[in-house]
């Protein structure tokens, strides 16, 4: 840290991506990224776009928000497009977490939550989850805070009822409640759907992994038309070029291809249950998924070790030293091929270690 660094930053603790190693290559199923390509059309009007690199995007990116709010079934004045989730979920901390209401989230989820909190100088609230993982919403409904949940919760994978969201978000419509749905496209229904109803409850979503576009960071959020303009005012304040040309022709391609989309989301349900029946015959515990990942751990090896196993024979997986689930590692669904290649190489470090 140089000495010029500001104080208020000084006990920042970043957040931690996944692995990203470029000296070997590796089966990657550590950072959640979809194994198919983006659809031909976003690859198409992403080139395109790339020839008016010269000016700046449209800061409205008009024709995205208004794409993206007919897919969702909403208006575009409900629509904010950014730069990943990520920075839909920063923009609310931003918007609606301060010294008197603190961020409030779960002990076990996306570890950016803590991360947002702190780069923003808000008090945050770590409610711990059922001894199951699952998250009970009466611990929530009880807090006074802006609250975030991911839905279906990372890197658990469990999906929260629709009816549980909408018992949170009315429970109390002096409260903000930020539901972060990056894998609903993978099992759940989305709380979209209760915009409309609820002045309190913001949506956000990520074209990153089920759109096959992590690399070109494009997420949005949905929420009642005076949020987005709240939210609009802490982007025109840090980034009005929040989305870049390229991505914002990108999201459009692929929203277009609505037959590619759906046929890679089932295919992934498809890997995720095979693979979850053959770490279940292997003795794994699985917990359910709703998304593209696996959390899953061994009674015959610990969590870590065959993280590192795995990472000797070529395949990445996600693994966290947090005491409560260091005994799992998050696995990444991908492709048939991939999975087939996994479950192999478990089955014989299993053998090695016997
Ligand atoms: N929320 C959750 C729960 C995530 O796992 C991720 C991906 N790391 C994000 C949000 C952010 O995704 P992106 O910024 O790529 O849209």
């Amino acid at each position: 840290m140089s000495k010029f660094f500001s104080n208020k930053y000084k006990n920042l603790t970043p957040y931690v991506p996944g692995e990203q190693p470029k000296e070997r290559e590796y089966i990657k199923l550590n950072t959640n990224e979809s194994p198919f390509p983006p659809s031909d059309s976003a690859i198409r009007i992403a080139s395109e776009c790339a020839k008016k690199l010269y000016l700046y995007p449209d800061p409205d990116v008009k024709e995205l928000t208004e794409l993206t709010a007919k897919t969702l079934g909403v208006k575009k004045e409900n629509v904010i497009m950014t730069n990943g989730s990520d920075e839909a979920l920063n923009f609310a901390f931003m918007a609606y977490c301060d010294k008197d209401t603190p961020a409030v989230f779960p002990d076990i989820s996306y570890g950016f939550y803590k991360v947002f909190a702190e780069i923003n100088s808000v008090p945050y609230v770590e409610i711990p989850l059922k001894d199951d993982f699952s998250i009970d919403v009466d611990d929530y409904i009880k807090e006074n805070g802006t609250v975030f949940i991911a839905n279906p919760n990372a890197p658990t994978g469990i999906y929260l009822s629709l009816c549980e969201i909408e018992r949170l978000v009315s429970s109390n419509p002096n409260r903000i409640v930020v539901v972060d749905e990056a894998y609903i496209d993978f099992g759940g229904e989305s709380a979209v759907k209760l915009v409309d109803k609820y002045d309190n409850l913001i949506v956000t979503q990520t074209f990153s992994k089920s759109r096959s576009m992590a690399g070109a960071r494009l997420g949005f959020a949905v929420a009642k038309e005076q949020i987005i303009n709240d939210l609009m005012g802490i982007k025109y304040s840090t980034n009005p070029y929040n989305v870049n040309s390229m991505t914002a022709g990108a999201g459009v391609g692929a929203l277009k291809d609505k037959e590619y989309f759906e046929q890679n989301c089932k295919k992934i349900i498809q890997n995720r249950e095979w693979t979850e029946t053959e770490l279940k015959k292997l003795g794994f515990s699985v917990v359910p998924s709703s998304t593209n990942f696996i959390f899953a751990k061994s009674p015959d090896i610990d969590g870590k070790t065959l993280y590192l196993k795995l990472k000797e024979k070529g395949i990445l997986v996600r693994h966290f030293d947090k005491e409560k689930i260091k005994e799992y590692n998050r696995i990444t669904v991908g492709s048939f091929e991939q999975m087939q290649t996994f479950i192999q190489t478990v089955k014989s470090i299993l053998e090695e270690i016997k």
